[in-house]
């Protein structure tokens, strides 16, 4: 089940179903209302015409409800107006999923590709996941491959490369 910080809705062009993606940071596939509470939807079929020249966006979506600017789904820096509750709703498949795991008595191995240290979120889980269900990271960074021996491998390499060799 992938797990990822990235909102920019990759693993859903890559095949895999909306209900086994957890997208912590949300989806710039959907978007929010900035004013009410109006439930997430998404941005689908939603342009919005862009200055190319002064970087500017020229119009913006509202609202269907209540008219006020709308807004991506992702958590920003300093984001209090977030709504999580998409992403809050994946997190409760992810922890079915380990639950599976866990009953199967399988081991788990977590193949962490790009997540840097600049922000952590995805490298904590990873080590937190091996340790909790005695799983095993292939950790693929070409700059922070470095992981406890306990836990895991460091390939340092991109992620196309350390996939294909652990395909080899
Ligand atoms: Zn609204």
């Amino acid at each position: 089940m992938p797990f990822t910080s990235n909102v920019d809705g990759q693993f859903q062009k890559a095949g895999f179903a909306e209900d086994r993606i957890y997208e912590c940071h949300g989806s710039i596939h959907h978007l929010q209302c900035s004013s009410c509470q109006v439930p997430i939807y998404s941005a689908e079929g939603i342009e919005v015409p862009v200055d190319r020249e002064r970087f500017v966006a020229l119009d913006m979506p509202l609202c269907s409800s209540c008219g006020a600017v709308a807004r991506p789904n992702i958590l920003m820096f300093g984001d209090w107006g977030w709504d999580s509750s998409r992403s809050d709703a994946q997190s409760v498949q992810m922890d079915v999923f380990v639950q599976r795991v866990q009953s199967s008595g399988q081991k788990l191995v977590i193949i962490e590709i790009g997540a840097g240290e600049h922000i952590p979120t995805v490298r904590h889980l990873s080590e937190e996941m091996a340790r909790g269900l005695e799983g095993f990271v292939v950790r693929i960074n070409p700059r922070d491959a470095p992981i406890d021996e306990r836990l895991g491998v460091g390939l340092a390499m991109g992620g196309a490369t350390g996939i294909s060799k652990i395909l080899l």
